[in-house]
C-alpha cells in the first residue's frame, strides 16, 4: 500500500450526513454545548429529504380532534405489529413537541385561517384506534416540506456553531479492540486529502440505500453508506427484508409519477394493450392499494406480457384523459413524463415500473438513537460511541411498512432523542479517544485496494448486475423459488467485488472511485435484503411472500438481524419489544394486550 498522510481532528461528537436526521442531530447536540461536526458527501440542502413533499405527521389537532394515542395505534398497525412498542410510543408522543420546536425554528408551514400548522390526511392515519374517520395529521410546508425542514435546520446549526466538512466522504468507523466507535476515516473530495476524525459519540444518519435496486424514488446518493460501514465493523443489521415499493416510477429514471395520476383516470396496460388490473382487482382496479398494483404489475412482466425491447416494464396511459384536464391537474407528472421519459403523455403512455421508496431495515437501534449490538444474554446490547437515526437507523418504528408522513418526524424525533442522550453521557471536559493506528491503517488499506482495482468488471457494470438482480428477485413479488434463486445470484454478484475494475487513479474529484465505495456500501445492504427475506416464510407489510401468504405471528413476530462478511450473511433475530414507556399509552390503547389483528384499511 503506498503511504497516505491525514489530517487529524478531535470532537465530542461527529455526525456523519446533513439531511433532515443528520441536521436535527446535529443542531442538537450544538445546544447540548458538545463541539459538533457534521461530515456529509453532498451539500446539506441537497440531502434526500429535499424531495419530500407530502409532510410531517403529529397529533396537533389543528384540523379536528386528535391524539398521539391515535398516532401511536396507526403506526404501531402500519408496522403490521414488528415496530418496537417503546420506540413508538416516543414517536408519537415527541412529535407535536418537535413539529412546534421546527415551527420555532422558523420553518415555513402552511397555515389555516387561524393561522395553525396547516394538516392534510395521508394514508393509514385515522381516529379511534382505526375505528373513526381518517384524520389530518400531516403537517405540510405547500409539497415542498423536506425542502422547508432541511433548509431551516441547516442555517440554525451554522447558528449554534456547528462545524460543517461539506463533501467529505466518510469511508470507514474507527473502532476500538474492544468494539468502541472512536470515531471516522473521511475522504475530502475536491483537494483528496484523507482526515481522521476522533470523536466520542459517532452518529449515523446516512439515509437509506433506495440504489440497491435499478429503479427507486430516492436519489443517486442512497447508497445506504452508514450500513456498509456498520456491517464492515461486524454489526447486525435490522430486518432488511422490508422495502416500500410505490407502482409508478418512471422507468430507468425511477422519479415518482403520483398515485393522482391514476385518480384522475389513468390505467395501467402490458404488452397485450390489456388493462389487467381489472383481472387482479375487479372493484378497484388501478386503485387498489400500491403493494397490490405493484405486485401485480411485476407478475405480468414475470409472466412475459411487460412492454419494451426488453419486455421488462409497463405502461400508464394517460393520453386519453382531455389534454385541457391533464394541463391542469397533472402540469408536474407531464413535465416529468417529457423529461425523463420523452414522452409526451397528450400522445402516448409512460413507461412505468415498481419503484423502490423507503427502507424500513436499517441500523438497530434504541429509542435513544444508540446503536444495538444484541447477544445472547442481552439483545438489548449497546455498541457504545456509536449512534444511527433516520432512514439508515431502525428504531424500529416502521416495522414491516412505513405509514406516508412518518418517516420526516422520524428524522426529527430521533435526531433530537440523540441528542438528548448524548448531553447525557458525553463528557465535554475529557479529551476525545485517539482511535488505534491499526483501525486507521484497516482502513486506508481498503480505500487503497479500491482505488488501485485492476479487475475485469467495471463499478457500473457491476452496479447493473447488483440492481437487476434485487428489482427482479427481492421485489414486491417474492416466492420461496425466486427468493432462492435470488440469494445464489447475489452471492455471485457480491463475489464479483473481488474483480472490480477502477480506471481513475487520482485522490481528486475522483467519481469513478466514490461510487466504487458507494457499491462496497449497497453490496451488504442488498445481500441482507435477500438473505433475511428469504428465510421469513410469513407475510406481513411489505414482505408479502406467495408460498406464505400468511402473517405467523407465533414464529415471526421478531426482528431479523443479518451480520455481513464478504458474500456470506449470518441471520439471528431479536424480540420486538411490546411494553409501552408509559401507562398513559397502556391505558390509553391497552396497546400490550391488542392481540395483533389482520391489517385491513
Ligand atoms: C421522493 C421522495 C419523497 C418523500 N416524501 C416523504 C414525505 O412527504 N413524508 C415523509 O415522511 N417521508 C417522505 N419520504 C421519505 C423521507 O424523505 C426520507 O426517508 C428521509 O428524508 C431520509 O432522511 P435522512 O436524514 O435519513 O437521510 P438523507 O436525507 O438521505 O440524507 C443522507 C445524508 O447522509 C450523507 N451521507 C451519506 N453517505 C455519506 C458518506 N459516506 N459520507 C458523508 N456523508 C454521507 C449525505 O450527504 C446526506 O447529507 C420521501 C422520500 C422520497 C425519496
Amino acid at each position: 500500500m503506498s503511504s497516505y498522510e491525514y489530517e487529524t481532528h478531535a470532537y465530542d461528537v461527529v455526525v456523519v450526513g446533513a439531511g433532515g436526521a443528520g441536521l436535527r442531530a446535529t443542531l442538537g447536540m450544538a445546544e447540548q454545548g458538545l463541539r459538533t461536526a457534521c461530515i456529509t458527501k453532498v451539500f446539506p440542502t441537497r440531502s434526500h429529504t429535499v424531495a419530500a413533499q407530502g409532510g410531517i405527521a403529529a397529533s396537533l389537532g389543528n384540523m379536528g380532534p386528535d391524539h398521539w394515542q391515535w398516532h401511536m395505534y396507526d403506526t404501531v398497525k402500519g408496522s403490521d405489529w414488528l415496530g418496537d412498542t417503546d420506540a413508538m410510543e416516543y414517536l408519537a408522543r415527541e412529535a407535536p413537541k418537535a413539529v412546534y420546536e421546527l415551527e420555532h425554528y422558523g420553518v415555513p408551514f402552511s397555515r389555516t385561517e387561524e393561522g395553525k400548522i396547516y394538516q392534510r390526511p395521508f394514508g393509514g392515519h385515522t381516529t379511534e384506534f382505526g375505528e373513526g374517520p381518517p384524520v389530518q395529521r400531516t403537517c405540510a410546508a405547500a409539497d415542498r416540506t423536506g425542502h422547508a425542514i432541511l433548509h431551516t435546520l441547516y442555517g440554525q446549526s451554522l447558528k449554534q456553531k456547528a462545524e460543517f466538512y461539506i463533501e467529505y466522504f466518510a469511508i470507514d468507523l474507527l473502532m476500538s479492540e474492544d468494539g468502541q466507535c472512536q470515531g471516522v476515516l473521511a475522504w475530502k473530495l475536491d483537494d483528496g486529502t484523507l482526515h481522521v476524525f476522533n470523536a466520542k459519540m459517532v452518529v449515523l444518519a446516512t439515509g437509506g440505500y433506495g440504489r440497491a435496486y435499478f429503479s427507486a424514488t430516492s436519489a443517486h446518493t442512497c447508497t445506504g453508506d452508514g450500513g456498509g460501514m456498520v456491517a464492515r465493523a461486524g454489526l447486525p443489521l435490522q430486518d432488511m427484508e422490508f422495502v416500500q415499493f410505490h407502482p409508478t416510477g418512471i422507468y430507468g429514471a425511477g422519479c415518482l409519477i403520483t398515485e393522482g395520476a391514476r385518480g384522475e383516470g389513468g390505467y395501467l396496460t402490458n404488452s397485450e394493450g390489456e388493462r389487467f388490473m381489472e383481472r387482479y382487482a375487479p372493484t378497484y382496479k388501478d386503485l387498489a392499494s400500491r403493494d397490490v398494483v405493484s405486485r401485480c404489475m411485476t407478475m405480468e412482466i414475470r409472466e412475459g406480457r411487460g412492454v419494451g425491447a426488453e419486455g421488462d416494464h409497463i405502461h400508464l396511459n394517460l393520453n386519453h384523459l382531455d389534454p385541457a384536464t391533464l394541463a391542469e391537474r397533472l402540469p408536474g407528472i407531464s413535465e416529468s413524463a417529457k423529461i425523463f421519459a420523452g414522452v409526451d403523455v397528450t400522445k402516448e403512455p409512460i413507461p412505468v415500473l415498481p419503484t423502490v421508496h423507503y427502507n424500513m431495515g436499517g441500523i438497530p437501534t434504541n429509542y435513544w438513537g444508540e446503536v444495538l449490538n444484541p447477544t445472547e444474554e442481552n439483545p438489548d446490547a449497546i455498541a457504545p460511541g456509536l449512534m444511527a437515526v433516520g432512514e439508515a437507523g431502525c428504531a424500529s418504528v416502521h416495522g414491516a411498512n412505513r405509514l406516508g408522513s412518518n418517516s420526516l418526524i422520524d428524522l426529527v424525533v430521533f435526531g433530537r432523542a440523540a441528542a438528548i442522550r448524548a448531553g447525557g453521557i458525553v463528557d465535554p471536559t475529557t479529551p476525545a479517544p485517539v482511535a488505534p493506528k491499526a483501525s486507521i491503517d484497516k482502513a486506508l488499506e481498503r480505500f487503497d485496494g479500491l482505488r488501485h482495482a485492476k479487475g475485469g468488471t467495471p463499478t457500473a457494470e457491476l452496479r447493473l448486475e447488483m440492481q437487476k438482480t434485487m428489482q427482479q428477485d427481492a421485489a414486491v413479488f417474492r416466492t420461496d423459488k425466486t427468493l432462492a434463486e435470488g440469494v445464489e445470484k447475489m452471492k455471485a454478484v457480491a463475489g464479483k467485488m473481488g474483480d472490480i475494475r477502477v480506471t481513475d487513479r487520482s485522490m481528486v474529484w475522483n467519481s469513478d472511485l466514490m461510487e466504487t465505495l458507494e457499491l462496497a456500501n449497497l453490496m451488504p445492504n442488498a445481500l441482507a435484503t435477500i438473505v433475511a427475506a428469504e428465510a421469513r416464510k410469513e407475510s406481513r407489510g411489505a414482505h408479502a411472500h406467495e408460498d406464505w401468504p400468511d402473517r405467523n405471528d407465533e414464529e415471526w413476530r421478531k426482528h431479523s438481524l443479518a451480520v455481513v462478511e464478504g458474500n456470506d450473511v449470518k441471520l439471528a433475530y431479536r424480540p420486538v419489544h411490546l411494553e409501552p414507556l408509559s401507562e398513559e399509552a397502556e391505558g390509553g390503547i391497552e396497546l400490550k394486550r391488542i392481540a395483533p389483528k389482520a391489517r385491513v384499511y
